[in-house]
């Protein structure tokens, strides 16, 4: 049976856009992608890359006062967001340009609209033109949502962030995750008076809690409110109003209103906010960072018999394929490890599998990761508390002042911590809190993936003077267990 392409792809995000490059200019496969709006994906468009433009922003905002110590002197403390923000988008659209470049000189046909699937090898885009191909790969991602509340439709979400047209003067953050948290720490170094609410006992849930608590205690003292058991009770609108002037009842004010009505949606604003811990404020925005669901509704999945999870997930073995043959999905919309590097290795995965020689499974195994907190978490591998879970183990832990604050009069720490196995000796995990960890775990990452034991660690030779150097310099344990 011939098909009009060797491979269909659906959206055109990190996963997406990786595969399709990968089958046309390696593979020589005739290569069709499909995108209903930018592309790059969360990544690139509303996630990763704007994100971390907004954290160097924000952190500049330290440089005076802790460069103070050091002899410098800066006047200025001003920060205007409208060029920032003009340039964060001009850097935004230049990505997306390189996107559809690198797709082009693939020699990938791309249609700017949406697709669906018809059956399992044919494809229809959104003007009614259908198309037939070998292989169907959906890598149309996932996007963020909103709790079951009432108005909760009128708080904004991680979309929406970045085109905020000037910065709230305070804003409330629920949830207590990696976009929570990153954006508490960012929006309060761009000087926005920031409440985080999370309903558990402590943020970043399922990371070592060591790191936790280091993480949340920098956060209050950087004057973040963050307020653990909480989340909200109740949310309505506060309305600022001017009376006639021939109303001398009294002189204007504010009043409550519940939200209603979807012309509020996007342009809402002061909202007051009761807890469920009782905490009462008023907030210029809300802000739901409350997790993050798979785009699998109206794909035509569930009618070509795709088997979907309890979460709309695509359901994929560990060569991306789902329950019908022909259709491989890979990245968030499969819910699997929902980070855009691990995206792009699936996608590798698939073509390898698919289009060159030899069966390639997704290696979800150890993954470094970082949470763009201020200070940075980095971690590979387990925390002490499901290392614990599973076998005895030595803790290697040291807190401590770094150099660069301490010479500033500045009271923040960093944490350096190994979870090594008692009986085999291998380091199971690292977790690091600094500036910089981020980068810093990529390189614990290539270590502990290749299985290197704590006396590996040891035998390394420290750089000098860092913060690192304390990884290879713990000689004995905090703690077993
Ligand atoms: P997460 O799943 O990480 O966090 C969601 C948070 O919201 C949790 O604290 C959760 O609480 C809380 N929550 C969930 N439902 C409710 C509710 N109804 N009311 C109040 N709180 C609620 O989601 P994120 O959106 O932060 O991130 C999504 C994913 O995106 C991440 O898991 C990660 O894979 C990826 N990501 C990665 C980044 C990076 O690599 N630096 C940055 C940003 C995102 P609880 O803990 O109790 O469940």
């Amino acid at each position: 049976m011939s098909f009009d392409y060797d491979l269909f792809v659906i959206g055109g995000g990190s996963g997406g856009v990786r595969a399709a490059r990968m089958a046309a200019h390696e593979c020589g496969a005739k290569v069709a992608l499909a995108e209903q709006e930018r592309y790059g994906g969360t990544c690139v468009i509303r996630g990763c890359v704007p994100k971390k433009l907004m954290v160097f922003a924000s952190e500049f905002s330290r440089i005076p006062d802790e460069s103070k110590a050091y002899g410098w002197q800066f006047d200025s403390h001003t920060m205007d967001w409208s060029t920032f923000s003009h340039n964060l988008h001009s850097e935004i659209d230049r990505l997306e340009g390189v996107y559809r470049n690198l797709l082009a000189h693939a020699g990938v046909d791309c249609f700017d609209m949406r697709a669906q699937i018809k059956d399992s090898h044919t494809v229809e885009l959104a003007f009614g033109e259908q198309f037939t191909a070998k292989y169907i790969l959906v890598a149309t991602g996932g996007h963020p949502v909103r709790p079951a509340m009432p108005n909760a439709q009128f708080g904004m979400v991680s979309d929406d962030i970045f085109h905020l047209s000037e910065l709230p003067n305070s804003i409330l953050i629920v949830g207590g995750g990696y976009v929570a948290c990153e954006f508490a720490c960012l929006l309060n170094g761009l000087g926005v008076k920031v409440t985080q609410f999370y309903r558990g006992e402590q943020i970043l849930r399922g990371f070592d809690n060591e790191a936790r608590d280091l993480i949340s205690s920098q956060m209050l003292a950087d004057g973040i409110d963050v307020q653990v058991n909480a989340n909200i009770d109740m949310m309505e609108l506060v309305t600022t109003f001017k009376k006639p002037s021939n109303d001398r009842s009294q002189e204007g004010g504010t009043v409550s209103q519940e939200l209603a009505g979807p012309e509020k949606i996007g342009s809402t604003g002061p909202f007051k906010v009761r807890g469920t811990n009782g905490y009462e404020g008023v907030f210029d925005k809300v802000f739901f960072a409350v997790g993050r669901s798979p785009n699998s509704s109206d794909l035509g999945l569930e009618d070509v018999g795709v088997a979907l999870g309890d979460r709309g997930e695509i359901i994929v073995d560990s060569y991306s394929q789902t329950s019908v043959p022909s259709i491989f999905a890979v990245g968030d919309v499969t819910n699997r490890v929902n980070l855009t590097p691990v995206a792009i290795r699936e996608a590798t995965a698939f073509v390898e599998t698919i289009f060159k020689a030899g069966k390639v499974p997704v290696d979800h195994e150890l993954i470094p990761s970082a949470v763009f907190t201020q200070p940075e978490l980095g971690s590979v591998g387990l925390s002490e508390e499901r290392a614990a879970e599973q076998e005895s183990i030595a803790v290697y832990s040291t807190s401590f002042k770094p150099m660069r604050s301490s010479f500033a009069g500045l009271s923040n720490k960093v944490l350096m911590k190994l979870v090594v196995s008692r009986s085999s000796h291998k380091v199971l995990g690292c977790t690091i809190v600094a500036p910089g960890a981020a980068e810093m775990i990529q390189f614990a990452g290539i270590a502990i993936k290749m299985g290197a034991t704590k006396s590996d660690f040891d035998r390394t030779v420290a750089v000098h003077p860092t913060m690192s150097e304390e990884i290879v310099t713990m000689r004995h344990a905090t703690r077993v267990s």
